[in-house]
């Protein structure tokens, strides 16, 4: 993907290098803020070992200096993904009368706290509703690369515009349609509409790729493969294999490789959000 001197979104959050983003730092704020009133009010008598320590930030990946730099230039890379999925939707939403609120990224490293609870780098990307932020811990690409044998610069895009269609989901109400529905039913049926919902966001994701493309000419070629190959890397039954060595089909809540990639590239072909209707869809 072509990315260099483009514009980088500024509606990024970066808490990378920002202990457990407040999860493992409680103990370690309250010592410094214990600490800097006892200094302040003078305190000469104070024993220090009634100072409370600082949590020892053990769990705090520490970079190397080329690791920093590379991790930098994969998070300037996720700004201008983010900045064009805005350029997108803006358009998209413009278009049928409406105007789109853009959604704010977090970069986080180990650990973050959201509105949806507390998330470490193993939760995997994710969007949450209740604060309408993406969170991204930059550990996935490289996961995406070693782990999951999906390379590339647009496999990572891709995970970012999935994202970027729950978001329009919460925007447009599916979201909140769809939740109201799985309230009221049993486990497997609850698990077919978070199925759906996965699948859309998918479809949504490949509807960006297609106009990203026709208002940049961003795309290298073999691009969309790295995105096909990432859905078809992250489908549940992938995973579940990956995991536990069977497929387990009532529990999978993404949809199978084959259905993720069948929705995204439907989207990146047609470029049509009308046709995302993962709902209706017979097949599923
Ligand atoms: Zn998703």
């Amino acid at each position: 993907m072509k990315w260099l001197g483009r514009r980088g979104s500024s509606n990024v959050d970066d808490r990378r290098g920002i202990s457990g983003g407040g999860i493992a730092a409680g103990g370690g704020v309250i010592g410094v803020i214990m600490y800097l009133l006892y200094t302040f009010l003078g305190g000469g008598e104070v024993d220090p070992s009634q100072i409370p320590q600082l949590s020892p930030e053990s769990n705090q990946t520490v970079l190397t200096p080329e690791e920093q730099k590379k991790d930098d230039e994969r998070a300037e890379f996720i700004k201008v993904v983010l900045a064009d999925t805005e350029d997108v939707w803006n358009k998209l939403f413009a278009e049928n009368g409406k105007q789109y609120q853009e959604p704010t990224l977090v970069l986080f490293r180990d650990g973050v706290s959201s509105a949806c609870g507390n998330a470490s780098a193993a939760s995997g990307p994710f969007y949450c509703p209740g604060d309408n932020k993406l969170y991204i811990d930059l550990v996935f690409y490289q996961d995406l690369q070693n782990k999951l044998n999906a390379p590339g610069d647009f496999a990572m895009a891709y995970v970012v515009a999935h994202e970027v269609g729950h978001h329009i989901q919460n925007l447009n109400g599916t979201a909140a349609k769809i939740s109201r529905l799985q309230q009221q039913a049993g486990e497997t049926e609850a698990n077919r509409y978070s199925v759906m919902m996965e699948l859309q966001a998918d479809f949504l994701a490949g509807v960006w790729a297609n106009h990203a493309q026709k208002m940049k000419s961003f795309l290298d070629e073999g691009d969309i493969d790295e995105a096909l190959n990432a859905a078809n890397a992250i489908g549940d039954d992938m995973l579940q294999k990956k995991s536990t060595g069977q497929v387990v089909p009532d529990a999978f809540t993404h949809g199978t490789s084959a259905q993720r990639m069948y929705w995204f590239r439907k989207g990146f072909q047609t470029g049509d959000i009308k046709q995302g209707d993962t709902f209706n869809a017979p097949d599923l």
